[in-house]
């Protein structure tokens, strides 16, 4: 049996954090991942001229310890940001793309919303507080009315979680505004109390996020140990006993733990954290990477991307204009587009052939964008890509801070808790680890 002061399970951006902060604290630490390469989602591709990302295509920079791993690797320098236009981003409304407006005058003039709909949003002001969480449909129809919710909110959370709003908590996915109707009763009014608060910028790297992953792969590549599958987790004392399926038994003192629930459900000693973690769910979702000439193409992709209406039954969920909000993803004469497809409101489509995924997306971005030809195509599915904050999060989320009170050595530090970013994954991983310091 092997003896390591901090194991860590799962090598995907969680794991690799928990492993870089681990070490910048001159800790001893073992990182494992089931798959022959580390990373987890973040997963690229340069072919054939393109940059492509499987995973996550833009991430925010906004915490301190993700600005601590760039610099400390020195990675600044192959830092990329968002180009201006970003701001503009589009709904498909019916067949009609719209501009999502960004000022009050905007707002006004915008065909997105009638006149009636503009005018629904003052319910805020006149709405109590909520204390207990909400179905994210209701919470947003109850304050802004069905437009709002239906044109514009349901549209950007099925592009971050693919999830069905009737069944996504307003508490965890809607954090922002969660706060505000707590701390201001109205979310206006919190909107307006943050109206200057300078934000984040969006950044990729020079080569991609792949690029990211392979320097702290190589920060800690000593502690790290691919193909190596755990299966088991006991307690022993004051300490854990971890079963491979690669023939290592490990004894450790402090464990993190950054992998999907399911995987921990299967797992872990505990039956109540074990029926709880089986109760979060995953949507399965088609990456769809489309490429063609800037001339091929009438549409004028000037922005960050469009979001479809879960009303309007469209094949795709959302479509991000890669090589506008970043300028090294193909050469200038080219436009790369990635197609998202599936998700909670479309489940039956990522069952399909993917060859029919792939010529019905090509039709409709034909049709969409005008575009007469593509001189690049891929498609990838992920089977359990995000996990969906569901109306019984807190249920789980209780469960969970259970455990951790009767298991201090342990740290899940996963997406399914507070939020699905990068950067908060990143931020959770730094904070697991800043609290295992404090234990002897
Ligand atoms: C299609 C898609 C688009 C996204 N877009 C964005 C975006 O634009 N911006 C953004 O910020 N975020 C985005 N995300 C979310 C973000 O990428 C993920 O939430 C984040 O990368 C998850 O990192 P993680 O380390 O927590 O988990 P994962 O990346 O899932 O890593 C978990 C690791 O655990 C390993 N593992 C599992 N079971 C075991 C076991 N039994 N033993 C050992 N190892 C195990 C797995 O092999 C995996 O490597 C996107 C995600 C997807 C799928």
């Amino acid at each position: 049996m092997i003896y390591i002061e901090n194991l860590i399970i799962g090598a995907g951006i969680s794991g690799l954090s928990n492993a870089f902060f681990l070490k910048r604290n001159n800790r001893d630490f073992l990182i494992l991942d089931s798959q022959n390469k580390a990373g987890g989602k973040i997963r690229g591709q340069y072919i054939d001229g393109y940059r492509l990302e499987f995973g996550p295509n833009t991430v925010l920079y906004n915490n301190d310890p993700f600005r601590d791993i760039v610099k400390y690797l020195q990675l600044e320098k192959d830092l990329v940001y968002s180009n201006p236009q970003v701001k503009n981003r589009f709904i498909l409304k019916r067949n009609v793309i719209h501009k999502i407006p960004t000022s009050g005058f905007s707002f006004l003039c915008s065909k997105l919303l009638t006149f009636k709909g503009k005018i629904s949003i003052f319910k805020d002001l006149f709405s109590k507080k909520n204390n207990h969480d909400l179905p994210v449909e209701d919470f947003i129809k109850s304050r802004f009315g069905s437009q709002i919710h239906d044109n514009l909110i349901e549209p950007f959370l099925t592009g971050v979680y693919a999830s069905d709003t009737s069944k996504l908590s307003s508490k965890y996915s809607l954090k922002k505004l969660w706060q505000f109707q707590k701390e201001s009763r109205s979310i206006i009014y919190g909107l307006l109390k943050k109206r200057n608060v300078q934000k984040s910028p969006i950044v990729y790297f020079n080569e991609g996020f792949g690029y990211f992953i392979n320097k702290l792969v190589d920060f800690v590549k000593e502690n790290l140990l691919l193909s190596c599958k755990v299966s088991r987790i006991e307690k022993n004392n004051d300490f854990l006993i971890v079963d491979t399926e690669c023939g290592k038994k490990i004894k450790c003192k402090k464990l993190f733990i950054s992998t999907e629930s399911n995987q921990i459900s299967k797992m872990i000693f505990d039956v109540s954290l074990k029926e709880a973690l089986q109760k979060i769910k995953y949507n399965s979702i088609d990456v769809i990477h489309l490429g063609f000439e800037k001339e091929k193409a009438k549409f004028n992709f000037n922005g960050f991307g469009l979001l479809s209406r879960k009303k309007d039954n469209r094949n795709f969920l959302g479509v991000l204009f890669n090589s506008q909000i970043f300028s090294n993803i193909c050469s200038e004469e080219n436009e790369l587009i990635t197609v998202l497809v599936g998700g909670q409101n479309n489940p039956t489509i990522v069952k399909e052939n993917p060859d029919e995924v792939l010529n019905t997306i090509k039709n409709d971005m034909k049709n969409l964008f005008k575009i007469s030809e593509f001189n690049f195509e891929r498609h990838f599915r992920w089977r359990e890509a995000i996990p969906l904050y569901s109306i019984n999060h807190d249920l789980v989320n209780k469960e969970i801070e259970k455990f951790n009170v009767n298991n201090p050595n342990i740290f899940i530090n996963s997406n399914f808790l507070d939020g699905v970013s990068v950067s908060d994954c990143i931020l959770k991983s730094y904070e697991s680890v800043l609290k295992s310091l404090k234990i002897s």
